[in-house]
């Protein structure tokens, strides 16, 4: 006797997180999971979820998710409806908003100016899976150091502390001239010298001075637009630096709605900076910010 296959809900390809793979038969289901967090009981969780649904390997991707691959397109409605009560639901992968990815940030690493986690859960929270003409990925990191490479993002997000100094009595010790990398700090004469042009604005000689004459301003988030990794990776032109997570918001609603009136589909964002005016598009921001 032939076996009848369960019906396959044809609407549910329509839907982002859902890849087809080498095998046309079968689909990779990609999750939704901003900032790449997770609880415990939700990973066992996935464990029981991949398990009950025939699930070999997961898969870890680039953008701080979880992919199950080989998935027959007739377990999709009920792994999905799992997933969903995991609060991991199904990701997004088209000309959308995808995950959005982050470091650890100030709740957890030493270098951090920011906390990228909560401010990736709410650009998730906001724009996740927002249809646009071309894919959007948007990354955080916490300091200058990069780890996200968040500026090979068409949104990347950095945040940074720039350092004062002083006026109280600087011994010339040199001590704040080992924590920079860029050679950004010099004792003259006894005191030191910041070299603004050399200065990253990672706030890393703030701390170790003995003495508290290197102070930090606020953190700032310095936002860059139109980065890109793949084939012909391109590195974001800076757009703006703001002062809150309220005016990174603020930027980024601008610049999604941006995208979404005036980018064409059919090539990267990257490629289309100048079509689409970036320098105008950047002075109106600015202005934004400013006024
Ligand atoms: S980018 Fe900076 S804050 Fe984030 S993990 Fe790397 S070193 Fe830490
Ligand atoms: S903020 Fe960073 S780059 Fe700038 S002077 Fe301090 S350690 Fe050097
Ligand atoms: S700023 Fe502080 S750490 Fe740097 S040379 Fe002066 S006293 Fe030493």
């Amino acid at each position: 006797m032939k076996l009848q296959r369960r019906p396959i809900d044809q609407g549910l390809y329509t839907k982002g997180g859902i890849i087809t793979e080498r095998n046309p038969d079968f689909c990779i289901v990609r999750l939704r999971m901003p900032a790449g967090m997770i609880t415990p009981d939700q990973i066992t969780e996935l464990g029981a979820i991949a398990k009950r649904h025939g699930v070999k390997d997961i898969h870890l991707t680039t953008r701080q998710t979880i992919e199950f691959p080989h998935i027959d397109p007739a377990e999709l409605s009920g792994l999905l409806a799992e997933l969903e009560a995991n609060g991991t639901p199904l990701g997004a992968e088209r000309e959308e908003v995808v995950n959005v990815t982050a470091c650890l940030g100030t709740r957890h690493c030493k270098f951090a100016t920011i906390d990228s986690v909560a401010l990736a859960k709410e650009i998730d929270r906001r724009f996740f899976a927002k249809e646009l003409p071309v894919k959007v990925r948007i990354a955080i990191s916490a300091c200058p150091n990069g780890c996200e490479s968040e500026r090979l993002n068409e949104i990347g997000i950095t945040g940074i502390q720039r350092p004062i100094r002083d006026p109280g009595l600087c011994t010339g010790c040199g001590t704040c001239t080992c924590y920079c990398r860029e050679k950004a700090i010099t004792v003259e004469n006894g005191i030191i010298v910041l070299d603004k042009g050399k200065c990253m604005e990672c706030g890393f000689c703030i701390m170790p001075c003995p003495f508290q004459i290197i102070r930090g301003e606020n953190p700032q988030y310095r936002i860059t637009v139109g980065g890109h990794r793949g084939r012909h990776p391109i590195i974001g032109r800076h757009l703006v630096t703001v002062d809150t997570p309220d005016d990174v918001i603020r930027v980024v609603d601008r610049i999604i709605y941006w995208i979404y009136r005036q980018a064409s589909s059919g090539s990267l964002l990257p490629e289309q900076l100048d079509e689409l005016e970036f320098d105008e598009f950047k002075k109106t921001i600015v202005e934004m910010v400013e006024g």
